[in-house]
């Protein structure tokens, strides 16, 4: 069993391919108005949450809604890819800032699961694409990069089995 320990405010970074199963375990352990969602913002702006010309507007209002969220002191997980570091640094920048503590969940599943599981996604996601991102994680993994980059707790979900049997215990800063 992983127990990840949140201490609000935090920022709570789920990094995995699209079909790892980011948005599933964030609904499991956390309420709709504390997540911050890349497909969301992108639905927002364009009415297509695929849409990726759609995504720098996307993320700039992500990075606010992010902020405006600190400085209210609240909790806040970023459902996005967040496999490459060009993308985790304005959130943690932002964390940091704020004086918040930063959690890494990373999804790193078995690929042919990950394949699975998008082809299954209500909206699938090009296979290459997937692809892509599984090699990120997978260098993110191997090369050890998350705890250098500045997260004060990183957690790296191996199993489905793992993904299962999180808990997450939550400290209210009040
Ligand atoms: P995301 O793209 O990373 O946000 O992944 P989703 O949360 O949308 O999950 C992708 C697909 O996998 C969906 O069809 C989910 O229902 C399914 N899924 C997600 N988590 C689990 C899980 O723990 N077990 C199983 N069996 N399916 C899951
Ligand atoms: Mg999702």
């Amino acid at each position: 069993m992983t127990t990840v320990r949140i201490q609000d405010p935090t920022v709570v970074v789920l990094i995995g391919a699209a079909g790892s199963g980011k948005s599933t375990l964030a609904a499991r352990h956390f309420e709709p108005s504390e997540v911050v969602s890349s497909d969301a913002f992108r639905a927002l702006v364009s009415g297509d949450e695929a849409d990726q010309a759609a995504s720098p507007v996307a993320f700039r209002i992500l990075h606010r809604e992010l902020e405006r969220r600190l400085a209210a002191g609240l909790t806040t997980v970023v459902d996005a890819t967040n496999a490459r570091p060009d993308h985790r640094r304005p959130i943690l920048a932002r964390a940091r800032a704020a004086g918040a503590g930063t959690v890494a969940i990373v999804l790193d599943l078995d690929p042919a699961e990950v394949h699975v599981r998008n082809a299954s996604r209500s909206r699938v996601v090009d296979r290459a694409v997937v692809d892509r991102h599984l090699a990120a994680v997978r260098e993110t993994v191997d090369a050890d990069r998350l705890g250098p980059e500045g997260f004060t707790t990183v957690v790296v979900l191996r199993s489905t089995a793992m993904v299962d049997e999180l808990v997450v215990d939550r400290h209210p800063d009040r």
